[in-house]
């Protein structure tokens, strides 16, 4: 069974208070609801600063993923709220070199009760932190969550490739390029993206039917091996577009013909960098048939 937000918050108020004690450390990173918003927000205090512990709230709405905000300040020592899926996106920078394990110490949330309106939550297959150095809430039996790609449909499986096309052709006519889906992804954290690039230039500026299928086919090639599947993408577009399907085809692929699934470990080798002969090669976005 999931914890309740309410057994999350209290604990999660126990376990800062503890480490505001006994930890050195330059900086927290959790959830609170905001002063004058009244929302669940980040709440990003220093550790000199005053914090007000009853301000610490989890909830539905904590839609955030801390871990990325980790990354601004990586130098420093921090302590970070983690939800499950946020946990693996920071196992996944341990192992990619990109934030020193020691720099970090994790709160993660047992069972997690998942976030209001985010799909990837009704697939999740990880609702236990993997990294973690205290927890809030109870451990949740792996055979309650862990699920595998059999129960899911993607990408409009029963259908064929020009209708598959057209579908998302329709769908990213919306996009507008705001780029939101990329600032709000985990593992979407290079210096310099693509899509800004002007040498050489991968995206023309300007929203059209190609630019946009560029966009987000180019996004989702890089996501094979590192998207931790939390959602974040679809949670953050103002124009609701379903982008989701397209990575999470992606995620449960690599899970059903690789057996990887990122960031399960901070010493987990890249799905990329483990290649054997015996291999499958299912393709790219294909299905059998096409
Ligand atoms: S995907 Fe949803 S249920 Fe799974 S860990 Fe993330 S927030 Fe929780
Ligand atoms: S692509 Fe979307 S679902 Fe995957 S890690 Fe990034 S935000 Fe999460
Ligand atoms: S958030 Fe939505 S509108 Fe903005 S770039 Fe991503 S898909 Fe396009």
């Amino acid at each position: 069974m999931t914890n309740s937000y309410k057994e999350i918050t209290e604990d999660l108020q126990d376990i800062i208070e503890q480490i505001y004690k006994q930890e050195e450390f330059d900086r927290l990173l959790a959830y609170g609801r905001g002063l004058f918003s009244g929302l669940i927000e980040p709440v990003i205090v220093d550790k000199e600063a005053e914090l007000d512990l009853d301000r610490l709230e989890f909830t539905d709405e904590a839609y955030q993923m801390l871990s990325k905000y980790l990354l601004k300040n990586r130098e420093l020592k921090q302590v970070v709220v983690a939800k499950p899926c946020d946990t693996r996106a920071i196992a996944f920078y341990i192992s990619e070199n990109i934030i020193a394990r020691d720099n970090l110490i994790v709160v993660g949330i047992n069972g997690c009760p998942g976030i209001k309106d985010n799909t990837a939550c009704d697939e999740c297959d990880s609702k236990n932190p993997v990294i973690a150095d205290y927890t809030a809430g109870n451990l949740m039996p792996e055979d309650e969550f862990a699920k595998d790609k059999s129960d899911l449909k993607y990408l409009l499986s029963e259908e064929n490739q020009v209708t598959r096309k057209n579908h998302y052709t329709k769908e990213f006519m919306r996009c507008t390029q705001c780029y939101a889906c990329r600032d709000a992804c985990p593992v979407c954290y290079c210096d310099h993206c693509f899509v800004e690039s002007n040498q050489p230039v991968w995206l023309e500026a300007g929203s059209g039917p190609e630019e946009d299928m560029v966009f987000h086919l180019m996004r989702t090639m890089h996501m094979p091996g590192r998207c931790v599947n939390c959602g974040a993408c679809e949670m953050a577009c103002p124009e609701g577009i379903e982008m989701r399907s397209l990575t999470s085809h992606l995620y449960h692929q690599a899970r059903e013909y690789f057996d990887f699934r990122p960031g399960l470990a901070v010493d987990q080798k890249s799905l990329f960098s483990d290649y054997n002969e015996e291999d499958p090669e299912p393709g790219f976005l294909q299905q059998e048939g096409d």
